[in-house]
């Protein structure tokens, strides 16, 4: 009955009707009085505490104040006008201000009797002032807040314009709390509450609207946070525990002939210890008849590519095709180039597929790709198309996968018609543990976390614009020792004409400092064509040209041993995975290389942070903690398509921790009964369905 209650339209509850109920749909995503429940405080102020007029300052958050109005009076026309009110205590003056509901407002506030004051100040024309605040009667305050600690609720003008500001919201919930009968529904089961020591879902419900201490408040939310996390990691387990039991792959018994014969007459190299413990649960994975669906992640140049490559030759042993797929054209091409290398000798048949490819040739590659006679194909977005059709796929990676969105990669899955394809996703841009069992939850997880031998670490230094004379004469020192340099502008969406006459700029200046015929300049930007992209590609990769000056499309994969410079000017408009990214271009040969940071002479604490951390380390997992919390997880690369992170409470950075700790519940949980089947996870199993009815896009992910 409790849960009857929770599902009635929001429009029913007392205070509510319909055009609240339209902006809480809208704004907030309420639409049930269950929703509401969960639309949780994003902070609390402690309403014992009252400031003194004198200490405010523009800075602080939501304070309160105690004393009088001495004046009231309405300023300004049409949209500029406002009510002010000079609100005093026995410390000073300061200015109430109201913008909307003027008259209302107006007739309301009484002179010469004791209010308290509740807002946040704000900085206008060097005064401050408190724009919309909450006025209560000294002696009415009591009854409106029960607890010393309240609760600050997210809302937006529409809401406001409607009455439902913070407090609004609040007296909603209470009014929605009061009228609940009977108990309410408990998500988790009993086992589960015991070994975690949470409380019930009642009392953090209570306690997050309404605390009565810090204490219980804490323990309310790390209840909630936990309930979240913990219902996520079981649909992530069972996602990935179904695919297991009910999609069968192909069973790449054999490590045959190919592999083989590269592995000891090709390999010019000895596999690092990382690369082979990520082969050897790759073999695991594949030869176990069930379909493989693994993440690898290795930083740049670690070896990923040729992890790749042997993944592929073993699905050739057992006859099948492999193909991989690469975010870009170069470097589609540069993989191309690279496997083609590594494999002439062995008698098999690489193509290459792109947007460029012209249709006459595309006509007969698609033919010998549906005979057989093509044995890996490479090649960008273009591999996807519908036309494309193998003879017997049996092997798919993608190279760089957060530039893949989830529906293209449902579309390769597709490309096998008896069983799925085994699938690899290598992905340079690390993400940390916790993000990753959130983000990719259902995907097995192998890490290549040691670069192959001999590498130098990379001297990564910060240099202001000021010394770009400095600069440039260490650019020559190099070139003279027969090094290129690679030169980076950022190229942003938003100001992309600027971002372009930054980098034409830089390029004349550059071609001033560095004239022909001694020194040569390639340039490489995403308006070219590709013929014109490829010219200047290959001036670089063969060594005619000493400097290439690109924006950020080299982001990915460009692989060129002799280059030992990476210049990146405006750095700090690269965020920071960005930078490791570029970064990571160079240090590929035996000699020492270099990253330098260029950067305006004043940079935010934010900025300096990135250079520091640059400077600081090499380490990409670190790199990827530091990032995260700058910039929170949503603004990471491939997390925006994950709906993953629309998380009610729980914070993916901070709570690291309990994401970890929920794992390790729900596997505990899932061991014992796989598919929650028993009358003590009743309860859970029932929420669980509850949640897949709101997220049916969940489960196409590879
Ligand atoms: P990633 O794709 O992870 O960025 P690559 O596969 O492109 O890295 O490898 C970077 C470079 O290191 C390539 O030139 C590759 O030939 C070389 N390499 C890979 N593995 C080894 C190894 N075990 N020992 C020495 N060099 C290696
Ligand atoms: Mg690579």
């Amino acid at each position: 009955m409790s849960q009857q209650y929770l599902d009635t339209a929001i429009t029913y509850l007392k205070g509510v009707g319909p055009k609240r109920a339209d902006v809480l749909n809208k704004e907030l995503g309420v639409f049930k009085f269950g929703d509401l429940l969960s639309v949780y405080p994003f902070r609390y102020v402690d309403r014992t505490k009252f400031y003194k007029i004198k200490d405010i300052r523009s800075d602080l958050p939501y304070i309160q104040l105690k004393g009088k109005i001495v004046s009231v009076e309405t300023l300004g026309k049409v949209r500029q006008k406002r009510l002010v009110a000079l609100f005093k205590d026995d410390t000073g003056m300061v200015e109430l201000v109201w913008f909307r509901g003027i008259s209302w407002i107006r007739s309301g506030l009484k002179p010469n009797v004791q209010y308290v004051v509740f807002g946040r100040p704000n900085i206008y024309k060097g005064r401050v002032n408190i724009p919309h605040p909450e006025m209560d009667l000294v002696n009415e305050k009591s009854k409106t807040t029960a607890s010393a600690l309240q609760a600050v609720y997210p809302s937006t003008e529409k809401l406001t314009a409607k009455g439902l500001n913070s407090r609004g919201i609040g007296l909603l919930i209470r009014e929605l709390m009061s009228g609940m009968p009977g108990a309410y529904p408990e998500p988790l089961s009993d086992e589960i509450l015991k070994m975690a020591n949470l409380c019930s879902k009642k009392e953090a419900l209570i306690n997050i609207h309404f605390p009565k201490s810090t204490i219980l408040l804490n323990k309310s939310q790390y209840r909630l946070k936990f309930e979240e996390l913990f219902f996520i990691q079981l649909r992530l387990l069972m996602l990935r525990d179904s695919k297991k039991r009910n999609i069968k792959g192909f069973p790449f018994l054999k490590v045959g002939d190919l592999f083989n014969q590269f592995y000891k007459d090709v390999l010019p190299f000895e596999l690092t210890g990382a690369q082979k413990r990520v082969m050897k649960e790759i073999r695991e994975d594949i030869g176990s008849g069930r379909q493989m669906n693994r993440l690898l992640q290795g930083d740049v140049g670690s070896g990923k590519t040729l992890v790749a490559l042997m993944s592929m030759l073993i699905a050739l042993d057992n006859n099948y095709q492999a193909c991989m797929m690469a975010p870009t054209e170069i470097l589609a091409n540069q993989h191309y180039q690279t496997i083609k290398q590594f494999v002439d000798t062995l008698g098999i048949n690489v193509a290459l597929l792109t947007g460029s490819t012209k249709a006459a040739k595309r006509r007969e590659l698609h033919e010998s790709l549906e005979s057989g006679e093509i044995h890996i194909l490479l090649g960008t977005h273009a591999l996807i198309e519908d036309r494309v059709k193998f003879n017997n796929l049996g092997m798919v990676i993608i190279d760089e996968q957060h530039r893949f969105g989830v529906a293209q990669r449902a579309r390769l899955w597709k490309k096998s018609e008896n069983n799925p394809p085994h699938i690899l996703i290598m992905t340079a841009t690390p993400i940390p543990r916790t993000l990753a069992m959130t983000l990719y939850g259902d995907l097995d997880l192998s890490v290549i976390d040691e670069l192959p031998p001999g590498r130098k670490e990379i001297k990564t230094i910060h240099r202001y614009d000021s010394s770009r004379l400095k600069v440039f004469g260490f650019m020559k020192e190099q070139i003279k020792k027969g090094r290129q340099i690679y030169v980076v502008y950022p190229l942003i969406q938003e100001s992309e004409k600027l971002d372009y006459k930054d980098l034409m700029d830089g390029y004349e200046s550059i071609a001033r400092e560095f004239p022909i015929p001694e020194y040569q300049i390639s340039i490489l930007h995403g308006k070219m064509k590709p013929d014109a992209k490829e010219f200047e590609m290959q001036r670089f990769a063969t060594g005619k040209a000493h400097i290439m000056v690109a924006t950020n499309v080299i982001e990915v994969g460009v692989d060129v041993a002799n280059a030992t410079v990476m210049v990146l000017e405006s750095a700090e408009r690269f965020g920071l995975s960005q930078l490791h990214q570029l970064r990571g271009r160079v240090g590929r040969g035996a000699d020492q290389s270099y990253c330098i940071l260029m950067t305006s002479n004043e940079l935010s604490g934010n900025g300096k942070l990135r250079m520091e951390t640059m400077v600081r380390t090499n380490d990409g997992f670190e790199i990827a903690d530091v990032d995260m919390k700058l910039r929170g997880p949503g603004d990471l690369e491939g997390t925006q398509q994950s709906g993953t992170l629309e998380l009610k409470i729980a914070d993916i950075v901070r709570d690291g921790q309990i994401i970890q700790y929920a794992r390790e519940l729900a596997t505990k949980t899932l061991e014992v009964d796989p598919l929650l089947k028993t009358p003590a996870n009743n309860r859970m199993a029932a929420h669980l369905a509850e949640l897949n009815k709101h997220q049916k896009d969940w489960s196409q992910i590879s």
